[in-house]
């Protein structure tokens, strides 16, 4: 069975960059009738935050990336416990005791005479009284995983083949001076025990990996599936990271991008496949493919989320929205039908509180000077409302006929007057929503 998870860590909002992640281990599993965990990944405790995990579930709630399971990290430490005496037991984990300055130290000559900075493992040669000194001096050390000088090698679901020389990277540490277990060692433990099948997460992550796998294979167990998407940049190419802070799901959300016009986008950005706007996850899933992404970064522009929510919102029946009509303030009477003459109209939700106040309070005429005499003339042939489905041509056929204008001459001028705008829904299926007309007062 396909297991997958999403592990955000809660020390920010979730952003579009965490969406595609989240996105791409979500439709796998559907995809498989599998199942999706949310783990969160909140081992540090001094930078995890509770108000951020309920973030994170609110904007996956919102975009409808429903879990499975939940998981926290901070429930298992224990088990995190277990399983690094597990490593220390078979050698493969050891103390060591330089403070952040000597790392540096030693990375900046190795720099200097042109050899990668991989750390030196001399805390291995340490004998077990140097050791106990250190730990008396310095307090209790740090714990690094001796990896095995070998290639790691992988087929990338969408790298493809990788292959990484271990002696390339420093041992990992795993534990912290202070006792706190690290990402790389918990993330082992969980996909593991979690029996993860897939693992999707950014391209950042590829070291990650080849040691994630070392570690596993130590524990005898076998590696998921891995898979590496690009990284998104905006439209120029420049780093996402700067904007972060526009990017938030939130943020998204609160400008009214609809929840499908971003998975349909994200589905299919940086693949070979072309965006479509879809009906459902399903959908999304059904067609599913991680190969058809390509390994370059990924171009991501914002603005192409407003066309996508506009064209979702036309499609929308009003059942789909009644409640959002709702909260709007328009009578449940009436609701209906404001939406089918106004839903093509709209680029986000929130614009239907322009209509809806056209429909309630009138506009402010929009009269060209050239028009003046004729609005005039034509406002004068205008009864007052309620109007019903004929109003329109009724109106406009007796303006025609009085002043002779005709075609875009006669309509526009007209239009205008009525709403205090040249475009928006067609003028006979609007007019019997008009309520009130300020053109007469
Ligand atoms: N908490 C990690 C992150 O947000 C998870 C990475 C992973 O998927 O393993 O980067």
């Amino acid at each position: 069975m396909t297991i997958t998870r999403f592990a955000p860590s809660p020390t920010g909002y979730l952003h579009i960059g965490n969406l595609r992640t989240a996105l791409f281990n979500y439709l796998i599993a559907a995809r498989d009738g599998g199942s999706f965990i949310l783990r969160i990944d909140d081992t540090d405790p001094a930078r995890s935050k509770e108000e951020y995990v309920e973030a994170i579930k609110q904007d996956l709630a919102w975009l409808g990336l429903k879990w499975d399971r939940l998981e926290r990290q901070s429930a298992r430490l224990p088990r995190y416990e277990e399983v690094a005496q597990k490593l220390r037991d078979m050698g493969r984990l050891y103390e060591c005791f330089e403070t952040p300055t000597e790392l540096d130290l030693k990375r900046k000559k190795q720099l200097n005479m042109g050899k990668p900075p991989v750390y030196d493992r001399s805390a291995l040669k340490l004998s077990e009284e140097e050791r106990a000194r250190l730990r008396e001096e310095r307090g209790p050390g740090h714990w690094r995983f001796r990896l095995d000088h070998a290639r790691i090698e992988w087929q990338d679901g969408i790298l493809g083949d990788l292959s990484i020389d271990a002696a390339s990277v420093s041992d990992p540490v795993l534990i912290r001076g202070d006792g706190q277990f690290l990402y790389t060692l918990a993330s082992v433990v969980d996909d593991i025990d979690f029996a993860i099948t897939h693992v999707v997460r950014g391209s950042d992550h590829v070291t990650n990996t080849a040691v994630q796998i070392q570690i596993m294979q130590a524990l005898g167990a076998t590696p998921p599936h891995f898979a590496h998407h690009s990284l998104l940049t905006g439209p120029e190419g420049e780093a996402l990271s700067k904007r972060l802070g526009t990017l938030a799901l939130r943020d998204l959300r609160a400008r009214g991008i609809e929840p499908m016009a971003l998975l349909s986008l994200l589905a299919r950005l940086g693949s070979s496949r072309p965006v479509e706007l879809a009906d459902s996850l399903e959908e999304i899933a059904r067609g599913f493919e991680l190969s058809s992404f390509g390994a370059a970064p990924t171009k991501f522009d914002e603005a192409d989320l407003l066309p996508l929510t506009a064209h979702h919102l036309a499609a929308q029946p009003y059942e789909a929205v009644r409640e959002r009509i709702a909260a709007l303030g328009v009578p449940e009477g009436i609701a209906p039908e404001f939406w089918d003459v106004t839903r093509e109209n709209i680029t986000v939700l929130d614009d239907l509180a322009d209509w809806w106040k056209l429909v309630r309070e009138g506009a402010e005429p929009l009269v060209a000077e050239e028009d003046r005499e004729f609005v005039a003339q034509a406002l004068e042939l205008l009864p007052a409302p309620p109007y019903g489905p004929d109003s329109w041509s009724a109106w406009t056929k007796a303006v025609k006929e009085a002043t002779g204008r005709k075609g875009r001459a006669l309509f526009m001028p007209l239009r205008k007057a009525l709403t205090g705008k040249d475009h928006g829904p067609d003028m006979a299926r609007l007019m019997p929503l008009l309520q009130k007309l300020r053109a007469r007062s």
